[in-house]
């Protein structure tokens, strides 16, 4: 059930989470499927409704650093840098957890992902609920994330959402752990470049260490509802071939690539890093008939970087 975010609505929402009812809302990065953090059977009923695995822990979603000390045992003045510059936004930082935060939220773990959102709706959600939101992604696991109301709705029938229209990034949080040194676990909204400006020694953690640390990047994800081929920026020929011998394959493709491929009607991708960051999920629900997607790939640089990540992810070959 799709509900406007009015006050009404919102107080309906915080009083299903009080009654340890899962709830959707928009976040800035992709709509959540939240839960109240502190209670282990309401965050247990999230795994239930995604399809979650049970060894990948949830974001908790909260107001500001207040919220945050509640949950964490320390708040290292890297965490304090970060969270200065850039929370409210798509950052989730991964700090050490105090034992009121139940082990089912964070996998086993000893430590816990927190992040503000910058949207309006899940602040006045967490605030009117009074407690901290556990929220991973309204998707049912494995498939793309939601950008608007109705992809949750796609994936959720009968689920309260909060509408608050297409999300504005589009993209997940990039997801950072503190340490020495410090780093990205998941790359996301924030570029890495950007994050670099206040913790100028921040690495990219490798492939395997990501999957060690971050139990989330072990699983596949995004997978559209037909098979995916990811095409190397390298074969663009290869791709024209598969075009030329599949006239059913869908083409997704950034605006600037689609000269490439002339006479193919692209599935739209956008001109702009924030633009095709923007409608990757959404292209990948496309409503569009077609047999495959057949993927151009992106100069891994800044925000495209975390596009390409997912482009992987959501990939079932790499060509
Ligand atoms: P999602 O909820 O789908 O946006 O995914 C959340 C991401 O955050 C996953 O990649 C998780 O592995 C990661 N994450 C959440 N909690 C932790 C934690 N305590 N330590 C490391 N990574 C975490
Ligand atoms: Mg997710």
């Amino acid at each position: 059930m799709l509900l406007p975010p009015t006050p009404s609505a919102l107080r309906r929402a915080a009083a299903a989470l009080k009654r340890g009812e899962p709830v959707a809302f928009p976040t800035e990065t992709v709509y959540g499927l939240g839960a109240n953090a502190l209670d282990p059977e309401a965050v247990r009923r999230i795994f239930e409704a995604k399809g979650r695995p049970d060894d990948n822990p949830l974001i908790v979603h909260v107001t500001g650093l207040p919220m945050v000390r509640r949950l964490v045992r320390e708040l290292p003045p890297a965490a304090r840098a970060l969270a200065a510059r850039f929370w409210p936004g798509p950052l989730t930082i991964v700090l050490p957890k105090r034992s009121r935060v139940p082990d089912i939220v964070t996998a086993g773990l000893p430590t816990v992902a927190v992040r503000v959102p910058d949207h309006p709706v899940a602040l006045a959600l967490i605030e009117a609920a009074g407690v901290p939101i556990a929220a991973p992604s309204a998707n049912r696991s494995g498939r793309p994330s939601p950008t608007r109301a109705a992809h949750v709705a796609a994936d959720f029938p009968g689920l309260l959402v909060l509408d608050g229209g297409p999300a504005r990034h589009g993209l997940e949080s990039t997801v950072v752990a503190l340490g020495n040194p410090p780093r990205v676990l998941r790359l996301g909204a924030i570029p890495v470049e950007e994050l670099r400006t206040v913790l100028p020694g921040l690495v990219v953690a490798t492939k395997a260490r990501a999957r060690a640390e971050s139990p989330g990047m072990r699983h596949r994800h995004y997978a559209p509802a037909r098979p995916l081929v990811l095409f190397r920026r390298s074969r663009a020929a290869a791709l024209r071939e598969a075009l030329a011998v599949d006239p059913r394959a869908l083409l997704l493709c950034a605006d600037a690539d689609a000269r490439l491929f002339p006479g193919w009607r692209p599935v739209k991708l956008g001109a702009t890093p924030v633009e095709i960051a923007h409608d990757l999920f959404d292209a990948l629900r496309t409503q569009r008939r077609g047999s495959v997607l057949l993927a151009y790939a992106l100069p891994r640089r800044g925000l495209l970087r975390a596009v390409m990540d997912r482009l992987e992810r959501a990939a079932t070959r790499v060509v």
